[in-house]
């Protein structure tokens, strides 16, 4: 199904290519059911049951009140109404000043805590995470008081995998009434979700990370839970998120997280079938190679890597020019050289964290296409370290 025929693409966290049933799903919400959610006629009418309908659908494979789901522009905006929204008003509330985060987040989490801090007045500390990039509940205990704003912690990780212990982390917040986000941007797809209001008061989601549209998202917000509003109008979605609702990519991401939570589950094994192989090939393959995150407590989908004496941008290239679509970590970072803050947070020297890859399968992923990559890899490395010698060399 690749768009460009004959490439291969392992970057399905990244981004992901629309199913065709969210596309059929969708496409009648773009002419003939064209109306305007708040208006009052025939056309309205349509258009907010059909939002609505969306908005069930998520609130039930979540085990979660409708009135609770907020309809966003994206993943980066469900991160910054939950950061902004609640730090402001528990700061406005109750004096709480301070913004716990782990080392190891996305940047729509890491940057608006930072200019939450350098603009706004909270005080921004860091979680600590051992060496596979997992948060440490013990360390969050230690430092958690009342005067927290927000704790935000990412839950199955994009750049390295590794899946956070949050039902444990969410539990030490309840206990200190702490509001506790959760960055499911890259979970949505791989790990059941029902019930996440047990251990979680805010929950972020992008729909192009499980086969829906791209630019559009959702935040779980759990009744009670104190937010200001980071977009002001005409007051749609509760108040919470004004601005005319993109119905068609909202019907499209209720169908895409149905089917993520569905049979996308499924293909679990699979999945991990593909990763492992990928994992196992590159340790076997490879000298100066190592697994980044957690060997067995990861995403599915996700196998990550850093290789000693290469450059990953160098190393992407190649792979591209061979027919293969990976990543070096994060989509964000494209062209940026510093090494990787996750790498490096969790104990990864610059250097060898500038050698990083990242291989992410999904459900178009075939085996051919994973044997074929194992078979290129080793080569590609081999050459570019043959290569950065013979530099040296002269
Ligand atoms: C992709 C991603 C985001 C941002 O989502 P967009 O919809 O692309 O804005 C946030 N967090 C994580 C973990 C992601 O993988």
């Amino acid at each position: 199904m690749n768009a460009s025929l004959d490439k291969i693409y392992f970057d399905y966290a990244a981004t992901t290519p629309v199913d065709d049933r969210v596309v059929e799903a969708m496409l009648p919400y773009f002419t003939r059911q064209f109306g305007n959610p708040s208006s009052v006629h025939i056309f309205g009418q349509e258009a907010e049951a059909a939002l609505e309908g969306a908005r069930e659908t998520i609130a039930r494979l979540l085990g979660v009140s409708s009135s609770e789901i907020v309809f966003t522009g994206c993943g980066t905006e469900s991160d910054n109404l939950a950061l902004r929204g609640v730090a402001f008003e528990r700061k406005l509330r109750y004096g709480a000043d301070r913004i716990l985060i782990s080392p190891v987040e996305h940047h729509a989490v890491s940057h608006t805590a930072r200019q939450l801090a350098d603009h706004f007045g909270f005080r921004l500390e860091f979680l600590r995470v051992d060496s596979f990039g997992m948060v440490d509940p013990d360390y969050l205990q230690k430092i958690i008081d009342r005067d927290v704003a927000i704790v935000s912690v990412i839950h199955g990780n994009n750049e390295i995998g590794t899946i956070n212990p949050v039902a444990e982390l969410g539990q030490i917040c309840r206990n200190y009434q702490v509001p506790f986000h959760v960055d499911a941007v890259q979970s949505a797809a791989h790990l059941p979700l029902k019930g996440l209001e047990d251990w979680c008061d805010l929950a972020a989601f992008g729909a192009h990370k499980f086969y829906g549209p791209k630019g559009v998202g959702a935040l779980f917000i759990r009744k009670g839970t104190p937010i200001l509003p980071m977009l002001t109008g005409g007051g749609q979605e509760n108040g919470i998120r004004s601005g005319t609702q993109n119905v068609p990519y909202i019907v499209g991401m209720a169908k895409a997280f149905e089917l993520a939570q569905t049979e996308g589950l499924k293909i679990h094994a699979s999945l991990i079938q593909f990763r492992d192989r990928i994992i196992s090939s590159v340790q076997d393959n490879i000298k100066g190679s190592h697994l980044t995150g957690h060997p067995t407590l990861r995403l599915a989908n996700h196998a990550s890597f850093v290789f000693e004496g290469v450059d990953g941008n160098q190393l992407l290239i190649l792979l591209d020019a061979a027919g293969f679509a990976c990543s070096s970590g994060s989509a964000c970072k494209t062209g940026d050289p510093k090494p990787s803050e996750v790498l490096l947070a969790m104990g990864i020297s610059p250097p060898l964290a500038l050698g990083s890859l990242r291989v992410t399968v999904g459900k178009y992923t075939t085996q051919e296409d994973v044997e074929k990559f194992v078979s290129v890899l080793p080569l590609l490395v081999h050459k570019i370290r043959k290569m950065s010698l013979e530099l040296k060399g002269r």
